[in-house]
Order: structure tokens, then C-alpha cells, then sequence
């Protein structure tokens, strides 16, 4: 296994993780619900991808179990 020969110092660390923001730039606008998501991922806030519903998000599960009456706290 390869060991590097010196510890990288916080400097360095800070400016390789500077190139590592998600920026508004590259951001693309969801077809269902026009907040922003990442292109080729689902969207976070109502959890569509490609036209579909993949994925309940966890707010949509609470509003779902407010709706149902079996909030049990
Ligand atoms: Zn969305």
C-alpha cells in the first residue's frame, strides 16, 4: 500500500476541499416541486427523479403520519 511520505496539514486539506462545494451554478430546478437539486439526482424535497416518485422523503412521511392521526408523541 502506498503511505504518503508527509502529513497533510490543515492548509492543504482546506484547499482541496475548496473545490468541493456544491455550487447554485450547478444546480438544476426540479420538474415537480421548482426547488433546486442536483442534476442526475433525486430531488431532496419531494423525492422525484426522472419523472418519478423514487423515494418518500422523511417530511412527506411526518405530514403523511400528521394526516393519519398515529403521531404517537
Ligand atoms: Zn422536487
Amino acid at each position: 500500500m502506498a503511505v504518503p511520505k508527509k502529513k497533510t496539514s490543515p492548509s492543504r486539506q482546506g484547499m482541496r476541499s475548496s473545490g468541493k462545494h456544491v455550487h447554485v451554478d450547478n444546480m438544476v430546478l426540479c420538474n415537480n416541486c421548482d426547488n433546486f437539486r442536483r442534476p442526475h439526482h433525486m430531488c431532496l424535497h419531494c423525492g422525484h427523479y426522472d419523472g418519478r416518485h423514487v423515494m418518500t422523503t422523511k417530511s412527506q412521511k411526518r405530514a403523511q403520519r400528521a394526516l393519519d392521526g398515529t403521531e404517537s408523541t
